[in-house]
């Protein structure tokens, strides 16, 4: 089955079950001061679950573009380095407001995935809310009865209230959630090692493919638990890993999801995938960037250098430093990439068709702007490292790393891996300090925005943890909160 088809079938099954079949929201939103973007299928209907809003239809179904770069949900520095998180990905989503609940749910999922998709169930998984005694919720011993007509018992997990247990927020509707596992690896290696060790532990072969959220209490201003009058269903797939484990791949990049982007990126630069780690995990980033930024730029969101649009900027500015690092691009190369994501995917999301001029214009732009930024950048740091060279130094003082980050915009990972390269070091704590320093000059003009991605970790709160490789965000990835 090709993706088309996979998601095709996925539509089809919930709508012979009775459900509509809805478009996606746009995965840039407007309206809502805590979020920038859609980061599940469940946004959309959020105030069908608060009751601000009369349900029309009982059964909904759909594929919802989503993107986890901002927030409670921030996956960007796994996207490329892992080969199933993506920016952006559709997530296969059914719903049941105040109608049917965990019996169909889960029977229904069931159904799909063995008899429709045919996937052996002797590697499927699915794991249960243990409860939570302190709070006085049970086990979801419901879940777990329905999960055992179809399971043996050894493949339903008891999880803990991160993994296995939903809120919407501090308060409003929440419930347990039962996950649906696969896994993917040979037969040796499960008859090696029991796939449910790695269910808990984390496998980048035995993956979480969908998760069936079951709304059933209200949590009140108090903290307190209560039941909700009418009670709910929320699943949601991730459509790249379905693709994966129909398609018999291990990799969510070797599906038809991937592979043409993936190919004209070999042949635009010469190199083949899956030869060289660094280059893989390259191609990797730009063929899951492109989707991200081409989306946004459908919904009306450009780059820009505040909020929404610069996270795009931002998430740009990453693909085209790793295809300029990994791939030995210096003129622009996305641009090159979106008439083949919109023949791909154009027919499902007609507004990537319509706005496909506009979007290669200012992907090309973009990247023009940037590879310039980074041309001045690396000629100023070869002058600094002649400088410090020449007098017996092997340090790179924060000062100049961050003259060059902020007035030039030239990236700190880049400024280390260039150091690396020719046997030097960056003072960090020296740059975190400048840095903060920086902060606080302009701390008046910041604004603060419960999701946003700049403000997320104030500086004043955050202490210097390290580095993290080639990831440019500094404040995120090398500060934690104290
Ligand atoms: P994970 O534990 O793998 O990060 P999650 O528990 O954060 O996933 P959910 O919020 O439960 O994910 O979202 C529902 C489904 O969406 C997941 O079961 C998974 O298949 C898919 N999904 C989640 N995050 C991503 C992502 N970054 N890229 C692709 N698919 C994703
Ligand atoms: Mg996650
Ligand atoms: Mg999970
Ligand atoms: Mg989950």
């Amino acid at each position: 089955m090709d993706s088309n088809q996979i998601r095709k079938t996925f539509l089809d099954f919930f709508r012979s079950k009775g459900h509509v079949i809805v478009p996606s929201a746009p995965m840039v939103v407007k309206n809502d001061p805590t979020l920038m973007f859609t980061n599940a299928g469940m946004n959309q209907f959020k105030d069908l679950f608060l009751g601000n809003s009369p349900i029309k239809d009982r059964r909904v179904a759909d594929s919802q573009k989503c993107l986890r770069v901002s927030g409670k949900h921030n996956d960007l520095e796994e996207v490329g380095h892992d080969t199933y998180h993506h920016t952006m990905f559709e997530m296969l989503g059914n719903w049941s407001f105040g109608d049917y609940f965990k019996k169909e749910a889960i029977s229904w999922a069931w159904e799909l995935l063995t008899d429709v998709y045919g996937l052996p169930k002797e590697r499927l998984y699915a794991t249960i809310f243990e409860g939570s005694p302190d709070e006085n919720i049970d086990r979801d011993n419901e879940a777990y009865q329905y999960w055992k007509q179809f399971l043996p018992e050894d493949h339903i997990i008891l999880g803990n209230r991160h993994d296995n247990f939903w809120e919407m927020g501090d308060t409003g509707p929440c419930g347990p959630c039962s996950e649906i596992h696969y896994d993917l690896r040979s037969d040796e290696e499960r008859a090696a090692l029991d796939g449910r060790e790695l269910v808990n532990r984390g496998h980048h072969l035995v993956i979480e493919i969908w998760n069936l959220v079951f709304m059933q209490f209200n949590r009140k201003a108090s903290g307190e638990l209560e039941l909700l009058p009418a009670r709910h269903v929320d699943t949601g797939m991730g459509f790249e890993r379905l693709c994966m484990v129909l398609q018999g791949k291990q990799s969510n990049y070797d599906t038809d999801v991937f592979q043409p982007t993936i190919r004209r990126l070999a042949e635009l630069s010469g190199k083949v995938y899956g030869q060289d780690r660094r280059a893989d995990i390259a191609m990797r980033v730009v063929a899951d960037h492109l989707r991200a930024i081409a989306f946004s730029i459908a919904d009306g969101q450009l780059p820009s250098n505040v909020k929404a649009g610069y996270v795009i900027r931002r998430i740009l500015r990453r693909a085209v430093r790793y295809g300029y690092t990994y791939l030995g691009f210096n003129e622009p190369f996305i641009c090159q990439l979106v008439d083949g994501l919109v023949r791909q995917m154009g027919e499902q999301f007609p507004e990537l068709a319509a706005q496909q001029d506009l979007i290669t214009k200012v992907i090309a732009e973009e990247e023009a702007a940037f590879l310039r930024t980074l041309a001045t950048g690396i000629n100023l740091l070869d002058n600094v490292i002649k400088k410090e060279q020449a007098a017996g130094s092997r340090v790179i003082s924060g000062s100049e790393a961050f003259l060059l980050y902020d007035t030039y915009g030239f990236p700190i990972d880049l400024t280390e891996l260039i150091a690396q390269e020719n046997g030097m070091t960056v003072n960090g704590e020296e740059f975190s300090a400048e840095l903060q320093k920086q902060k606080e000059r302009s701390r008046n003009a910041a604004a603060v925005d419960t999701d946003d991605w700049v403000e997320l970790f104030p500086i004043a709160e955050s202490r210097f943890i390290g580095y993290d490789t080639l990831e440019s965000d500094v404040r995120i990835s090398r500060y934690r909160r104290v």
